[in-house]
């Protein structure tokens, strides 16, 4: 199993590295390491996360070489001569962006929250939740389980909005997580302080994952109460004046969510200098006001892709749990060939999987981590993809 290629470093000017993946140069922001050209490293998402020594490098390009071409062409052939919307969008993001697909861990290290949305199962009021925080170790050991043994190269760090983990814990979380396993560490808490996420990239985070949730001001009032729209969005833009990689988006199906929404909920995201689009169908919970509000269909959910795709072409799209769970046999490989060319494997300790319980039957919640990253890598492997993230693209 392997979803990651390495690099080797041909040019660096300033912090900024062109790196040779079999020919194909791409480029990505070196801020941790002291390169050579000859190096080799792991880039993801666009940053350099990785360094690794030569003979492992060219041992691993070994494999990965004929490997890589083949799924290069089964890609191109699934993405020929489209005749539907999504079939369009499967061939946009062949064209644009070709076969890689960012595999991201997701370690969920607490279900407490402050807020009380109306849609989220982790909500504030839900009474009926065992609440969970894993303390410093439990996510350092957690993270380097995902990054040293099962060879992930980005890892989300998420948890309810939860203020107990200060400033001086999520710092420590992050340097001791980038010092044993270097990563491309992703930041999923919520509405903290603009100075908190300035402090924690500097320790060493590089990616935040956001959601606005809905553009439509007034369904946001209603959904969120207590907050205001217009903060979460500032916010957003901060985390990108700041210099993170962000992961933003909405959710389909809201009780009250129009079509111009959720057109305007794809603009929205496309003008908020997004690295990643994440959206995802809402799914009821029994334990929150929405609880008999239905869940959009799958059809509507993979068309939102594919039009997002189309809308915007050089994006990475996440294909969501959420998605997932409306149709667990088959929901994630049309995700990806409606325009999808990202996911999540979800890397928290069993003991607390069902926990994280934002909505009910999450799709993969009881998979053992090891299997469930051998069928999403075989599932890849199946349509054409390369399981990477390799940097952005450049003309060679
Ligand atoms: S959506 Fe996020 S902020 Fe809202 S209740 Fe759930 S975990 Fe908390």
């Amino acid at each position: 199993m392997c979803y990651a290629i390495p690099g080797k470093v041909v040019e660096i000017k300033d912090n900024i590295v062109t790196v040779d993946y079999f020919g194909e140069k791409r480029k990505a922001k070196n801020d941790f390491y002291k390169l050579s050209a000859g190096d080799y490293i792991y880039a993801q998402g666009g940053f350099v996360v990785q360094r690794v020594s030569r003979q492992e490098a060219k041992e691993i390009l070994k494999t990965w070489e004929e490997l890589f071409f083949k799924l290069q062409q089964t890609d191109l052939r699934l993405a020929q001569k489209p005749k539907d919307l999504r079939q369009i969008a499967n061939s946009v993001r062949q064209k644009e962006l070709g076969n890689s697909c960012c595999v991201h861990g997701i370690l969920e290290f607490s279900n407490y929250c402050r807020n009380d949305c109306l849609y989220c199962g982790l909500r504030n009021s839900n009474s009926s939740l065992t609440r969970y925080r894993m303390d410093i170790d439990e996510i350092v050991a957690a993270a380097d389980i995902a990054v040293r043994k099962l060879k992930f190269k980005a890892l989300v760090l998420q948890s309810g909005e939860d203020p107990w983990y200060d400033g001086k814990k999520l710092i420590e979380i992050i340097k001791r997580i980038r010092k044993k396993s270097p990563a491309l560490l992703i930041l999923s808490i919520g509405e903290r302080e603009a100075g908190l996420y300035e402090k924690l990239y500097k320790a060493g985070a590089r990616g935040a994952l956001l959601r606005f949730e809905t553009s439509n001001p007034a369904l946001y009032k209603k959904m969120r109460p207590g907050h205001n729209p217009k903060e979460r969005l500032d916010l957003i833009n901060r985390l990108h004046d700041i210099g993170y990689l962000i992961m933003t988006g909405f959710l389909i199906g809201l009780p009250g969510q129009t079509q111009e929404d959720l057109l305007k909920d794809i603009q929205l995201t496309g003008s908020l200098g997004t690295d990643m689009f994440s959206f995802g169908p809402f799914i009821p919970h029994p334990q929150t006001p929405l609880a008999d509000s239905p869940s959009p269909s799958i059809e509507e959910t993979l068309d939102a892709i594919a039009r997002t795709r189309i809308m915007s072409p050089e994006s990475r799209i996440l294909v969501t749990t959420s998605l997932e769970t409306l149709d667990k046999e088959d929901g994630l490989r049309q995700g990806l060939l409606s325009g999808g060319n990202s996911l999540m494997i979800n890397v928290t300790p069993k003991k607390y999987r069902r926990l994280y319980d934002i909505y009910p039957d999450r799709a993969g919640t009881d998979a053992d981590i090891k299997e469930r990253i051998d069928s999403v890598v075989k599932l890849l492997y199946s349509i054409g993809r390369a399981p990477t993230d390799i940097g952005l693209g450049i003309q060679s």
